[in-house]
């Protein structure tokens, strides 16, 4: 009898194990704007908005590094109620508008950054605003390859030979500049255009990276694959209604079919 409730006890609890999925809301914004708009900007007052609702609703942003242990079953536990901010491209009102009011609500913010703009194209930041944005502890830069390029495109365009070592510079030759630029390691890559294949997912993952992400529609979950998490692109036509279904997981249950789909 005893045997039995022990091996009952042992089956309930690996069933306990694999039912419980772990997951988490990833935000992805790109440009902050007080004046003229274009479809992948925000208002600032509008993302001040948002955050001021996070934390009247009870909401934990946490970094994207804790996100992701809690995803892999290495954080045991996170708030109830947690969701990750993220930007990509490196755009310059990420310093002069954004930064303000991350540093007033005091949330870790991932930057998903491609060297090739930085310190050189006129909308990016310098090397020395993204030292300084890390230096409030707040911001941590990650990668989001080297020049920002259509894989899709690239793989068409070049032979097999020139495409591997294409994606070789963008993958690993973006982990490599990034961490030798910021003086620390390059864990997470954010897919361009959220374009990824199977292929790529691979070379990711060979490239050193322990996790990517993309702009499909839905949380980070521990049952996706984890060079393909989902992130949830915020742009100014989103209502405060529709912040909230992101990241009460109303949206993550709806039909994938019925999803809005946002893109660049
Ligand atoms: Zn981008």
């Amino acid at each position: 009898m005893m045997r039995l409730i022990m091996i009952w006890l042992v089956l309930l609890g690996s069933l306990w194990a694999v039912g419980v999925e772990r997951k988490v809301p990833i935000l992805c914004y790109h440009r902050f704007s007080s004046g003229e708009l274009d479809s992948m900007s925000i208002k600032t007052s509008v993302f001040e908005e948002q955050m001021a609702w996070l934390k009247s609703n009870g909401y934990s942003v946490i970094p994207l590094d804790t996100a992701i242990g809690y995803v892999t079953g290495n954080v045991k536990t996170i708030p109830a109620k947690s969701v990750v901010i993220s930007v990509d491209d490196g755009h310059k009102s990420v310093y002069s508008d954004m930064a303000p009011i991350v540093k007033k609500y005091k949330v870790p913010v991932t930057l998903f950054i491609y060297p090739s703009a930085i310190s050189n194209a006129a909308y990016a930041m310098t090397w020395e605003q993204l030292h300084e944005l890390e230096s409030t502890k707040l911001f941590h830069v990650e990668s989001h390859t080297y020049w920002h390029p259509n894989f899709n495109h690239e793989k068409k365009k070049l032979s097999p030979e020139e495409y591997a070592k294409f994606v070789d510079k963008q993958l690993g030759g973006a982990k490599k500049k990034l961490e030798e630029k910021m003086g620390h390691e390059i864990k997470y890559l954010a897919w361009v255009f959220g374009i990824y294949d199977d292929a790529l997912l691979v070379d990711a993952k060979k490239a050193g990276y322990s996790a990517a992400f993309t702009i499909d529609r839905r949380h980070a979950a521990s049952s996706a694959n984890i060079m393909a998490e989902g992130r949830y692109m915020v742009i100014s036509k989103h209502s405060i209604k529709d912040f909230e279904h992101m990241v009460d997981g109303t949206e993550d249950r709806m039909n994938p079919s019925k999803k809005e789909i946002v893109k660049y």
